[in-house]
């Protein structure tokens, strides 16, 4: 029996990121980039208007108020997507909206709710001339630059705007669009064959029979397998012989991993870690390495755990008991998973909660909770649920993290901090608006 800790580093010496697929940046959410991307053009490409009022000369304003306004002459209307045609000179304003470019004369931008529209009454005859007829009372004087957005404030020609290893959130996205890529370089995305082994399952359709249960891995395995942003394959159920085992294992070694639930224990038709074994000196399966690597963890649920190498794609055996299986991958098959997607940061970072109540435990094996997570005036407290069998799945559905208690830990009593694992995002969510 090996460490949880231990176990994990053989894991991962043995998991390397995947290939690059080029792949449109509409369906690149979740994936990692492969590529460091750099701006061709400055954001934005020139100065522009930052609110829509009127482009003016910061001289034409001095000392204008509510009281005292300025007036303006208004020699042209620019909206958003269009350039002035014409040059501001003393005495002259456009009236601009917000991301039209700054007209040439102009080193401010007047906000509209500091302006009134006239006629043109009070205009001097000379400065109607050009025959706009209207003018604008400024009642603010204003600075240079004000309501102006600089050429290049965002980013620069040349500038790295993301970098190979960032996790592709919607303002990456946002980013690659802006920066004019459509598709981008991302790892691919593991493909993962899911087996079921046992004489006892029966698939989701049919009514077990006296002796038969359904089998529930399958789905729960393919589920979390999603959330790890990797695509599962469904192999289906395998008996428990050594003879199908292996045929159904071989049909998985188009994937790039392969996750078995059941038979890695110590009954007399727990094949799963002979298979893996007898697999290493089968001449089909020329790949260095192949073969089982360790079949025991000292942790619970899921002690029984098998890993090794097929044809050079990692294989976990992991336990029948639908919790073992289930907190078995979140330790192991998910940070192996994410490695595989070209991320870096794959392991779940613990929070430090309250217990609100003991758990009884001995030294040996580290333990995982099931547990409830809430967070009371900035403190977290995690309650164990009822009902920590390893089939159990109803205090599963429960909770929503995992308390960790290391191996050589004792009782975890009430009051004493410990760390957590969630499980999912419900800690981060409620029912009402959070401000
Ligand atoms: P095993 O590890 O094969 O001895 O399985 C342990 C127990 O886990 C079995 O007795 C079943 O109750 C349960 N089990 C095994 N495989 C599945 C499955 N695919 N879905 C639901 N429960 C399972
Ligand atoms: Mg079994």
């Amino acid at each position: 029996m090996i460490s949880v800790e231990a176990a994990l580093e053989i894991i991962l010496n043995e998991i390397k990121p995947l290939g690059m697929e080029r792949i449109n940046i509409l369906s690149a959410l979740g994936r990692i980039l492969c590529e460091d991307i750099t701006a061709p053009i400055d954001n934005p490409p020139w100065d522009n208007s930052a609110m829509d009022g009127y482009a003016v000369k910061t001289a034409d304003t001095k000392r204008a108020s509510k009281e005292k306004p300025v007036l303006l002459k208004v020699i042209e209307d620019l909206p958003a997507g269009y350039t002035a045609k014409k040059t501001i000179k003393t005495g002259e304003a456009i009236r601009i909206m917000t991301g039209a470019p700054i007209p040439k004369g102009a080193d401010a931008v007047v906000m509209v709710e500091d302006t009134e529209k006239t006629g043109g009454r009070g205009l001097p005859p000379q400065a109607l001339s050009g025959g706009q007829g209207s003018g604008v009372r400024i009642f603010r004087e204003a600075k240079t630059g004000d309501n102006i957005r600089k050429a290049g404030e965002d980013f620069k020609k040349g500038d790295i705007v993301l970098k190979k290893g960032m996790n592709i959130r919607p303002a990456e996205t946002g980013m690659l669009a802006a920066v004019g890529k459509p598709n981008v370089y991302v790892y691919q995305k593991p493909k993962v064959a899911v087996l079921s082994t046992g004489d006892e399952l029966v698939e989701i359709e049919e009514i077990p029979k006296t002796g038969k249960i359904i089998n529930s891995n399958s789905y729960t395995l393919a589920a979390q397998i999603k959330e790890c942003g990797a695509i599962p394959i469904q192999l289906g159920i395998a008996r428990d012989t050594k003879k199908d085992l292996k045929e159904k294992l071989y049909y998985g070694l188009s994937a790039d991993c392969i996750v078995s639930s059941g038979g890695v224990s110590v009954g007399d038709f727990d094949f799963v870690k002979d298979v893996l074994k007898e697999l290493g000196s089968d001449p089909r399966l020329k790949h260095a390495g192949t073969g089982m690597r360790f079949w025991k963890v000292a942790m619970k649920p899921g002690k029984p755990l098998a890993f090794g190498i097929i044809g050079g794609k990692p294989a976990f055996g992991l336990p029948g008991n639908p919790i073992s299986s289930m907190v078995a991958f979140e330790q192991f098959v998910r940070p192996a998973l994410l490695k595989m997607s070209g991320r870096t940061d794959i392991f779940k970072r613990p929070l430090n909660a309250l217990l609100t109540k003991s758990i009884k435990k001995k030294t040996g094996r580290m333990h995982f909770v099931r547990a409830v997570l809430e967070e009371k005036d900035g403190q977290l407290y995690a309650t164990p649920q009822e009902g920590q069998g390893s089939g159990i799945l109803s205090s599963m559905v429960k909770s929503n993290c995992l308390v960790i208690l290391s191996e050589d830990a004792k009782d975890a009593e009430k009051g004493s901090t410990v760390k957590v694992h969630t499980v999912d995002q419900s800690i981060l969510y409620q029912n009402k608006p959070g401000y």
